[in-house]
């Protein structure tokens, strides 16, 4: 596995890749991976000819105020657990080769980054949009594997990617939990055990929605609330039902929709969520 820290590099090795006719697989992430990023990296590897990574935690992406100096950097594990994937190149730039002086250039994905986790966090998907197009510039890949647990930052790298032409087929892959349903985080790592024990209301929540939603339940707010009710020992930042795709909220659950929760327990600011495409709907479709 090779490791290159800069653009033109890891270009030119997915280039030669490429001309040689060979279909190229891409994962981004901010390392301290966990069994989520690894499920990624083995679609990537499975489904692609040759499978890139990229480890960079990416200042654009956090607000002043946020976890950027606290975020876990576990780098030389990193490099033994994407090898054991399978990956074939680690794309891993230094901050300042991203963003070097007089820095200007910006991606905004207008709608579908408004709502859910922008409210809290305006500055988010502008940082993620942006790095995810100059990581797509260096890799040069035909696939990219995103993580349902950032169901937001996925519906805006597919947007980006449609709008933008870029000819790069966005992937989704399930959420991977630990045992017990809390959905693997590398900021679960913040948790101590008191916290971890309630960070646990997220997917149980979650869960018994999806129950209920599957038994028929079909008012907004109904479920809103039994989600609010079962996250009552939890600071909680939203609790939303909106379209899958767009990320608008919606009225009535008559298309595929994703029930999403953010909340701050303890010091981490952790998210979950479930997708429901209501039987009904899919047979009138
Ligand atoms: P991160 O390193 O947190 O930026 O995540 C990198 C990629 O891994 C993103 O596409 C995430 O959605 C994905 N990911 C993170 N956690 C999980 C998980 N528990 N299950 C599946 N994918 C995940």
């Amino acid at each position: 596995m090779q490791v290159f820290r800069h653009a033109d590099e890891m270009r030119a090795w997915s280039l030669s890749r490429k001309c040689a006719g060979k279909r190229v697989g891409f994962v981004p992430t901010m390392g301290a991976l966990h069994e989520g990023h690894l499920s990624l990296m083995r679609a990537a590897v499975r489904e692609n000819d040759v499978a890139v990574a990229s480890i960079f935690v990416n200042p654009a992406q956090f607000a002043p105020n946020e976890d950027l100096d606290a975020y876990p950097r576990t780098f030389d594990s990193d490099l033994e657990m994407s090898q054991e994937a399978g990956i074939h190149a680690i794309y891993a730039p230094t901050a300042s080769a991203m963003y070097p002086e007089g820095y200007s250039t910006y991606v905004n994905v207008d709608r579908v980054s408004e709502g859910l986790c922008s409210r809290t966090r305006p500055h988010f998907f502008r940082g993620v949009a942006t790095v995810v197009v100059k990581l797509f510039n260096a890799v040069l890949p035909d696939r990219a594997y995103f993580g349902q647990k950032d169901a937001q930052q996925y519906a805006v790298i597919k947007r980006m990617a449609q709008d933008l032409d870029m000819g790069i087929e966005i992937i989704e892959m399930p959420i991977i939990r630990e045992p017990d349903g809390l959905a693997m985080s590398s900021r679960n790592q913040y948790l101590g055990p008191e916290d971890r024990q309630r960070a646990l209301c997220l997917s149980e929540s979650l869960f018994r929605a999806l129950d209920a939603l599957e038994a028929g339940e079909r008012s907004v707010d109904k479920i809103v609330r039994m989600v609010r009710d079962g996250m009552k020992d939890v600071d909680i930042d939203y609790v939303e039902i909106v379209d899958a795709e767009t990320m608008q909220p919606v009225n009535e659950i008559n298309r595929t929709v994703l029930l999403a929760v953010a909340a701050q327990v303890g010091p981490a600011r952790l998210i979950d969520n479930i997708k429901f495409a209501p039987p009904e709907a899919t047979a009138a479709q």
